[in-house]
């Protein structure tokens, strides 16, 4: 019996709009999608000037019998959709029926199928003159579609984009291996290979396939879940960078989807640590009943709505920044196992706490505290030790000490693990950033100002400020209105210095009438990361010895020590066997 079911009206109309042949990689898409469905392994794309002259696509699929090949050139015929229904369902690939029809009107195909039983070899030319063979009984199925566009007037235009149209297939059939790490991938345009992975089953290889070696170095794998979602993957770390969010792969039930709040949600996620005009590299899977999913279907991309998308939010966000927290994200040169850390980490805590070192040097030390520390150590010696320790081991950095400043700018230190270059800057953004955001979550006491200050803003932004007072209120600062579009300020917040107050305020004002739709989140950030900058010393500023002490330890204790406010790292390093290796000390 045929596969192929002719499809009712109703979903042919709907379906109709998404599916116009109007770029290569929507041809591409539509094979490989098929070649999927087919059950296939192993699917290799070949291309001659990116697609516009030849798309080939093979498959070791299942193929097809005679019937259903002649049957896939016809308009509304799909061997996987009966219903709407079907069509809401993720688990079918090709949901475009009628894209193979569409296809060959504007092209010249072949098509050489077999299921095993029958070989079937098909040519049409513009839709039209079907010609049918036999072919040979080698399982799978071929099709080339040449010349695409060679009977329209959009060809001309493609032509002129050749290198847009391939940067797009080879941006597609990566995410399709990403999403099928157990199909063979093979991606080749005018001879040169573009991809090629191995198709046993390994995503992480699959990622070193497509980004190499020194972004998958960089890769942490994360896997979570909660009553709804189970997700797993991997995430770059901070300074592995994109411009461009395409590196962010989600897949939904093994299927690449776009989802904005999703997207946005790993991006909050790797706030303050990247710059915001850059992204990081992602590869998420999503397992999730399909109950609780919607698909939108756009011609050219997934859309999906989750009906529990807030705690989907959640879990993605609580365990990318989990992963972010536990890292030492310097950048260096080699990287070293979390495990090694850890296992030099706690020596050097001995080594700072005396009680944990039994020398007799140090017991001597002991006998010489007083009385009333002594008492306090012996309440409750062991609880004591495991706050402290517990403490010290999420303290990612160990003890620096500084050994000059070059440049007025950056501090030079040092510790066991290797040299360290800090931009003083930077550091003391980070700092005044994590003072200033706790202290915006803290009840303030508003200081008056001695003198009000006046601003004038124009309508529109009057009336914004208007809406928004009370949230700066809450803040610390006292605002009213003051006549025609100007308002008056009274009082700002007590951890704002005095000398720079009114230059905070009128930032504050800024922040909140810049933007149409005020985000709450978006103003503490940028309040908080303009204030610290303005609070802090500067690249060429003079640093005291004990400023430089006092910096790099305090940089230590942050909840995020690496990077300032705005992305930009904060202290890099040369690991001891780095310069060990640099001069050539060290030969492996
Ligand atoms: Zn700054
Ligand atoms: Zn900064």
């Amino acid at each position: 019996m045929s596969k192929i079911k002719v499809m009712d009206e109703n979903l042919a109309n709907k379906i109709a709009a998404g599916e116009v042949v109007e770029k290569t990689m929507n041809v591409v898409k539509e094979l490989v999608e098929n070649s999927i469905d087919a059950k296939s392994d192993e699917i290799k794309i070949e291309l001659i000037d990116s697609g516009v002259k030849e798309v080939k696509v093979t498959d070791n699929g299942i193929g097809m019998d005679r019937d259903d090949a002649q049957l896939a050139f016809s308009r509304h015929a799909t061997s996987k959709l009966k219903n709407l229904d079907d069509l809401f369902n993720i688990e079918s690939l090709g949901f475009r029926g009628e894209a193979l029809p569409s296809i060959a009107s504007v092209s010249n195909v072949e098509l050489k199928t077999s299921n095993g039983e029958v070989g079937t070899y098909i040519t049409l030319s513009g839709g039209k003159d079907m010609d049918v063979e036999d072919s040979d009984l080698q399982k799978g199925t071929t099709i080339t579609v040449k010349d695409l566009f060679y009977n329209t007037p959009v060809r001309l235009k493609y032509l002129k984009n050749l290198y847009v149209e391939l940067a797009n297939i080879t941006d597609y059939v990566n995410k399709m291996a990403l999403s099928y790490p157990n199909i063979k991938f093979t991606l080749i345009n005018n001879g040169k290979v573009l991809l090629d992975t191995d198709g046993k089953g390994d995503l992480k290889k699959v990622i070193y396939q497509i980004y190499g070696a020194d972004i998958t170095k960089k890769m942490i794998e994360i896997s979570g879940e909660n009553d709804d979602y189970y997700i797993h993957g991997y995430i770059s770390y901070p300074e592995m960078q994109k411009s461009n969010r395409s590196a962010i792969t989600t897949l939904v039930n093994g299927r690449v989807i776009k989802n904005n709040e999703l997207n946005k949600i790993i991006t909050d996620a790797y706030h303050t640590y990247i710059p915001k005009d850059k992204f990081p590299i992602i590869v998420l899977n999503i397992d999730v009943d399909p109950i609780l999913i919607d698909i939108n279907i756009h011609p050219t991309k997934m859309d999906i709505k989750f009906s529990k998308l807030d705690t989907l939010k959640d879990l993605v966000y609580q365990e990318i920044t989990k992963q972010l927290e536990r890292l030492t994200l310097i950048p260096t040169i080699s990287t070293r196992s979390e495990e090694a850390l850890r296992e030099s980490t706690i020596p050097l805590y001995q080594a700072f706490h005396n009680d944990a070192a039994p020398q007799p040097k140090y017991e001597e030390t002991v006998l010489d505290f007083s009385v009333q520390e002594e008492e306090q150590e012996e309440e409750n010696p062991e609880q004591q030790e495991e706050q402290e320790e517990e403490k010290e081991e999420k303290i990612r950095i160990k003890p620096m000490i500084p050994r000059g400043i070059v440049y007025s700018t950056y501090i030079i230190a040092e510790n066991e693990d290797g040299m360290y270059i800090i931009d003083q800057h930077a550091a003391a953004e980070r700092i005044n950033y994590e003072k200033v955001l706790k202290a915006l979550k803290q009840e303030t006491t508003p200081i008056d100002l001695l003198i009000p200050i006046k601003i004038e803003l124009t309508k529109n932004e009057f009336l914004i400020m208007k809406t928004h007072a009370d949230i700066l209120k809450n803040y610390g600062f006292t605002i009213e209105e003051f006549g025609d579009n100007t308002i008056i300020v009274r009082s700002h917040p007590s951890w704002i210095p005095e000398d720079i107050a009114e230059e905070c305020i009128r930032k504050a004002v800024d922040v909140v009438i810049s933007k149409e739709n005020f985000d709450l989140d978006q103003f503490i950030w940028r309040m908080a990361s303009t204030m610290a900058c303005r609070m802090s010393v500067k690249a060429n500023d003079y640093l005291s010895y004990d400023d430089q002490v006092w910096l790099l330890d305090t940089l230590r204790h942050c909840d995020n020590p690496f990077t300032c406010p705005h992305g930009r790292p904060t202290i890099i390093t040369y690991t001891k066997y780095d310069l060990e290796k640099l001069f050539k000390r060290s030969l492996d």
